[in-house]
């Protein structure tokens, strides 16, 4: 077991640190304030990560597909200093599978998405299918060489600036069909909303009314045409003789396994993690600065034994997220058979904990820890968002507790 960073991972965080802190740090209050980014900010902000090689250009993600744990330090570091950045830039995931995409689709997006200026959401949830997404209603049905698809979708992150949607419906079967939905082509309308924290970052509702998208922008049809195409796995990197290797691997076998939508939270869940135990090291770190400062009762407040009480909670609260959030990442990028368990269990602590860490820090503020002067209160309402997307705290303990007592227990199936 190996508790440090390599040289290359330090390097990393260290010019990543360097990065936030000229380019995106004096961004974060005025944006903050504006609320949701325009399609122009977002695409400023996309080219900025781009340029530090955190994007969708080939050579970008497989130096992050290649260490799992520098996916995890760009997390960390990126919350830290601005969640709804991170969340703009994380959330357009689906612009990589333009690689896949028809030739159409490549000769009109690739380009961009090799610049870092393609932005994408992934939308599941519905308004009578949040928790419960086997509820949902959208359809996506096969009429000739497109779908037709219907239904809303909402507390989508990204979707009113997103040209890409990974859309999960259901087929003329009723079975989980995942399209790559391209606005330009296969037109939807979008509705923005507003909320606590996480307020720069665009997050809304998305309305399909007979929506034509092609019946190639399927997923599964994206991949296993790729796969069976030689000259294109080329293009991408891959040996073709290798391409068996590929699809035996461990994580294929723990996709095939959990389903692809569950590998997908699966994911998004070990960086949720670690995007609380970012936020909470900026509360903690703000915190230690003040408490060495402020002086009460001819002393800094620091010397207090019931501050330093809440200072031992902070850190230990946070540096339990950040070893459960790496863990869960390793699991889930090596195809562990306990990928989701890692997932569901650092995500549901680490959340909560960035709650009450973030509190704290609050605390020891004082008055100004609730001015929005200070960053104090953006923390605790970024903290806040936490516990709701890809699956509430209340679902991951539901999802331990199944994988901790095994087939049978699901308190929901
Ligand atoms: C800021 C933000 C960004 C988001 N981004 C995305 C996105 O990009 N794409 C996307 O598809 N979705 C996204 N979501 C949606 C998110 O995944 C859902 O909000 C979440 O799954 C919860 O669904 P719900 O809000 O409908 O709550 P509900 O499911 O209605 O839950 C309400 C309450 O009931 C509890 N509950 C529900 N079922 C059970 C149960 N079986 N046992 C115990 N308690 C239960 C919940 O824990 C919660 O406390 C986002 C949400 C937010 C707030």
């Amino acid at each position: 077991m190996e508790f440090s960073f390599t040289e290359s991972q330090r390097i990393f965080r260290e010019s990543l640190r360097d990065f936030l802190e000229r380019e995106i740090q004096p961004l974060v209050e005025p944006q903050e304030r504006r609320g949701p980014m325009s399609r122009e900010e977002a695409l400023d902000i996309l080219r900025r990560f781009g340029k530090v090689g955190i994007g969708f250009d080939l050579d970008s993600m497989r130096e992050l597909a290649s260490d799992p744990v520098t996916v995890g330090i760009m997390v960390e570091e990126a919350f830290r200093v601005w969640p709804s950045a991170a969340i703009l830039v994380g959330l357009s995931f689906p612009a990589a599978l333009v690689y896949l995409g028809s030739e159409d689709m490549r000769e009109r997006l690739l380009d961009r998405v090799r610049k870092n200026e393609v932005i994408g959401c992934y939308a599941i949830t519905e308004p009578e299918a949040g928790s419960d997404n086997r509820a949902m209603r959208t359809t996506a049905v096969l009429e000739g060489d497109h779908y037709v698809v219907n239904g809303t979708k909402t507390w989508i992150s990204n979707a009113p600036v997103a040209d890409l949607c990974l859309l999960v419906a259901k087929d003329q079967e009723g079975k989980r069909v995942f399209l790559l939905v391209e606005r330009e082509v296969s037109q939807y309308q979008c509705g923005e909303l507003h909320k606590l924290g996480w307020r720069a970052a665009p997050t809304g509702e998305i309305y399909f009314d007979q929506c034509k998208v092609p019946r190639e922008n399927e997923l599964n049809a994206m991949i296993s045409g790729t796969l069976n195409d030689p000259e294109r796995l080329r293009e991408l990197g891959f040996d073709p003789g290798k391409a068996k290797d590929l699809s035996s691997s461990r994580f294929m076998a723990m996709a095939g396994r959990l389903g692809l939508e569950n590998v997908i939270f699966a994911f998004l869940r070990s960086c949720m993690a670690l995007a609380a135990a970012g936020i909470s090291q900026a509360a903690l770190d703000a915190s230690l600065s003040y408490a060495r400062e402020r002086v009460q009762f001819g002393r800094p407040i620091g010397k207090f034994q019931l501050v330093q009480e809440m200072l031992y909670r902070m850190a230990a609260l946070t540096e339990t997220s950040r070893l459960l959030g790496y863990r869960a990442l390793w699991a889930v990028a090596n195809g562990d058979p306990k990928a989701r368990y890692y997932s569901s269990l650092a995500k549901g602590y680490a959340c909560d904990a960035a709650v009450r860490v973030t509190y704290d820090a609050i605390q020891i503020h004082g008055g100004v820890g609730l001015s929005d002067e200070y960053p104090l209160e953006r923390y605790f309402r970024d903290a806040r968002m936490l516990t709701i997307p890809d699956g509430t705290s209340e679902i991951q303990k539901l999802i331990v507790g199944r994988e901790l007592l095994g087939e049978g227990f699901s308190a929901y199936a």
